[in-house]
């Protein structure tokens, strides 16, 4: 298994060289160079797997024999190690119909600890084995940031620095990402919105001679590691309802969306095998991704500030994997549409490919008093506090499918974090004690305007010092 870019012009390299890579040195993403398909035989044998175990089975597929099964298996321990749930993703029943599956079990209260935690690890690994510098370099709105510094501070030969845009994110986002004392991590609080830090990133990536000179590496979900990392709950999820329910058919999961890459790993998911019936995708007010998925239009409109403040995205760095794949891996179109997007801020897709697109993906975007609404009601029905994003999901699930359908919804992040909206709904929650003590902390961080060479600035103090 090797890793070529949706561009066409890098690959094939190995699974190692992939994941140092990050964004793919032709500007476009790294994808594997074929994906496996599992036997309906291997996935019900995997049914008995543990979530730890699973990992392996997965990865094993994708690793092009470069890790030795005992380094790997160590990482992947460390990884969920630190995890509050034995099951790492557990599913809860809501009721016959809806299942959610809890990503937020791990350090920082979100689903992006899935991935990170274990691209922490990696890192470490790749910086010991191979004696090398690696400046992690992210943008965030709010969930990546924190659990990527939770995964990498203070280790040896590894630094990292993460833009968010000011004011953007929730109280404990923002707490989580600066109350680190580690000097090894530097917070950069920008000026504008998510999309200007994941530009500014995009185009510090895209300049090959500062990202060799700098050590950069990527924690973004443009990182094909990452999305590999996520695969994992979607089979995990559709076992413990097939075991649940005694039935082995399709089922659909529905997905808060910012940047696409949690789907996009569930769309995988669907291609090796993985009896996935429709994926649904839901945005809140900023639905660039449910117009696309409806009139085949990709066009970010204005930004909106809302309650689900990971997903208040626009341009979603991942759609290109997806692209790649329904314009049936044609890079040379795929290049061709992005030098579109790039010169005139909007592309289409033909007919045909749009057909394509409605028959795998349903969409429904949830604007702010539904999202608070369905909070209200899910506590008030079924005693259970959904976050805002996993709100979105839910609501999405009541709008996109029918009566007899069985649905897993993504529960993204834990209602603590986003406790701004969550009051709300007049709901008062208790907190975890991790989050309580953060409000003890003093916080760092450095404020920058939103000029790309005010945060090249900060870089040179910081990989310098
Ligand atoms: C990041 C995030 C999302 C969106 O995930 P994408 O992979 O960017 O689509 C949804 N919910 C929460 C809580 C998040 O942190």
């Amino acid at each position: 298994m090797e890793y070529i870019s949706t561009r066409g012009k890098i690959g094939k390299i190995g699974f190692i060289d992939a994941f140092m890579m990050g964004l793919a040195d032709d500007g476009g993403l790294l994808v594997p160079s074929e994906i496996p398909v599992l036997s309906e035989t291997t996935l019900k044998e995997w049914q008995s797997l543990s979530y730890q175990e699973l990992v392996l089975a997965i990865f094993s597929y994708f690793t092009n024999g470069e890790i030795p099964e005992a380094d790997l298996k160590e990482m992947v321990a460390a990884s969920y190690g630190t995890f509050r749930d034995p099951e790492v993703t557990p599913v809860r029943r809501i009721h016959d119909g809806l299942y959610l599956l809890e990503l937020f079990h791990g350090p920082t209260f979100a689903f992006k600890d899935i991935a990170l935690q274990f691209m922490g690890q990696f890192y470490s690994y790749v910086a010991t084995k191979q004696g090398k510098k690696i400046h992690i370099l992210g943008a965030t709105s709010g969930d990546t940031g924190a659990s990527a510094i939770e995964g990498v501070k203070g280790k040896e030969g590894i630094k990292i620095c993460i833009l968010h845009p000011t004011g953007k994110v929730s109280k404990v986002q923002e707490l989580q990402m600066t109350t680190v004392r580690e000097d090894n991590v530097l917070n950069l609080s920008v000026e504008g919105n998510f999309d200007d830090c994941q530009r500014m990133i995009k185009e510090l990536f895209a300049d090959l001679d500062f990202k060799s000179a700098n050590h950069l590496a990527a924690i973004n979900s443009i990182n094909f590691v990452r999305i590999l990392a996520q695969t994992v709950y979607y089979f995990y999820s559709y076992f413990q309802v097939s075991k649940a329910t005694g039935k082995w058919e399709p089922v659909n999961f529905s997905v808060p969306t910012g940047n696409f890459g949690d789907i996009f790993a569930g769309y995988l998911a669907k291609r090796m095998g993985l009896p996935v019936g429709k994926l649904i995708l839901a945005t809140n007010e900023n639905n660039i991704l449910e117009r696309f998925i409806h009139e085949g239009v990709y066009m970010p409109g204005d930004f909106r500030m809302t309650y689900s403040p990971s997903m208040d995205i626009q341009v979603a760095s991942n759609f290109e994997r997806y692209l790649y794949y329904v314009l049936g891996e044609d890079a040379a179109q795929v290049n061709r549409l992005m030098e579109q997007f790039k010169t005139e801020g909007e592309i289409s897709i033909p007919e045909e490919a749009l057909r394509k697109v409605q028959s795998e993906f349903a969409a429904y975007g949830v604007d702010g008093q539904e999202c608070l609404d369905t909070i209200s009601d899910y506590q008030a029905k079924y005693c259970y506090l959904l976050d805002p994003h996993t709100a979105c999901g839910v609501a999405a699930v009541e709008k996109c499918t029918d009566e007899g359908e069985i649905n897993i919804s993504l529960a993204t992040a834990h209602p603590a974090k986003f406790d701004e909206a969550i009051r709300l709904c007049g709901i008062e929650q208790k907190f975890p004690a991790e989050i309580s003590a953060l409000f003890d902390k003093p916080q760092r961080q450095t404020l920058v305007d939103g000029k790309l060479e005010d945060v090249v600035a900060e870089l040179d103090k910081f990989y310098n010092a």
